[in-house]
């Protein structure tokens, strides 16, 4: 069996760059992914990664592979579903029965996020997520609403909503709140949104009404319609930690995120690193580059470390 020297979990923006700074250097770096990374479904125009304007999640991840395979990193498709081993000898196992081993491991296995309820149903929303005018994460699209009559749908805790529709009233000033699940808000919280001109509603969504990908409006079981022009969910979202969890990595105290060491990237278990939206930081591509490629120089430094000692 071929022995790496690093072994990567996640084929998104933080594992290519983490394999890009690896083969630059040399190393000999597999990168395992099993294609259900955000960007692959996200063909909106992507407007806030540094060098790469304008351009949709598949032209981005199909750069960044091409780019870090040019330099001598392997990519194979897989699902990793076990983890196991220490420092100096790891080893995955896929769920088709194929074994993986290397010296070091990166985990950039990303986010599981959640999406609101379609009569019971998440699936009604992939139609539109990333794909045109239902928006998830105010730090990376906040600005696309610019002006636009907006609904925040609350498909989690009432104060996350409410503190969403607040963030995002510095964007415009057409703002509904729909609270889907908790129906409670705080009545300090409630008078600020009121002040602010914001209405809150609250419901469960029946169907989504849309043409193409734009979405339209939101039907509701009590059959209103809410038509806007723009959607922000706002959510749960949880760091895919199975892995992480299985090799005794730290998890933050929500215990959603795989906790690193230091901004590094490492972990309280040697040998392993982790990158990405996997951390507890914002979603952001240009950060899971930036963790990505961390983790990387640290690792290649940690190989170069083990090589100096031993000769
Ligand atoms: C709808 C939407 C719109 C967005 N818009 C923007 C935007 O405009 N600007 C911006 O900067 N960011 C945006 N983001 C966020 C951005 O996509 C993420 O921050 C970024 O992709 C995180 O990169 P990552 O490498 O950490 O994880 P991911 O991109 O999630 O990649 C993780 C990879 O790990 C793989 N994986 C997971 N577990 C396993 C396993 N067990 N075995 C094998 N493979 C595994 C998955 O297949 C996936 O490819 C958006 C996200 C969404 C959902």
């Amino acid at each position: 069996m071929e022995q790496y020297e690093t072994m990567i979990v996640g084929g998104g923006p933080a594992g290519l760059s983490a394999a890009l700074h690896l083969a630059w250097h040399n190393r000999k770096v597999l990168v395992i992914d099993r294609k259900t990374g955000p960007l692959l479904f996200t063909l909106e125009k992507l407007y806030n990664v540094p060098g790469l304007p304008e351009m949709s999640g598949p032209q981005i991840i199909k750069l960044l592979s091409q780019q870090a395979k040019a330099r001598g990193a392997e990519i194979t498709i897989g699902n990793v579903v076990e983890a196991s081993g220490s420092i100096g000898n790891f080893t995955l196992k896929g769920e088709k029965g194929e074994e993986w081993r290397a010296q070091t491991l990166l985990l950039a296995t990303g986010v599981a996020r959640y999406h609101p309820l379609v009569n019971g149903d998440f699936v009604p929303c992939f139609k539109y997520a990333g794909k045109g005018n239902l928006f998830y994460c105010p730090d990376c699209e906040a600005p696309e609403i610019v002006g636009k009559d907006t609904i925040v749908i609350g498909a989690a805790s009432s104060s996350g909503a409410s503190g969403l529709a607040l963030g995002l009233s510095r964007y415009t000033s057409k703002l509904r709140v729909l609270l889907t699940q908790d129906k409670e808000l705080d009545p300090q919280r409630k008078e600020k949104l009121v002040s602010k001109g914001i209405t809150v509603l609250t419901g469960e969504i029946e169907d989504l009404v849309g043409e193409g990908r734009h979405l339209k409006a939101l039907e509701l079981k009590d059959g209103t319609t809410l038509e806007a022009e723009a959607f922000f969910v706002s959510s749960r979202v949880f760091g895919r930690t199975d892995l992480a969890q299985q090799l005794g990595v730290e998890l933050a105290v929500t215990e959603v995120h795989a906790q690193p060491k230091s901004q590094r990237g490492d972990t309280n278990v040697p040998g392993v690193w982790i990158a990405g939206d996997l951390r507890p930081m914002t979603q952001q591509v240009a950060v899971a580059m930036g963790t990505g490629n961390i983790a990387a120089i640290m690792i290649d430094q940690h190989l170069r470390k083990e090589e100096i000692s031993k000769n």
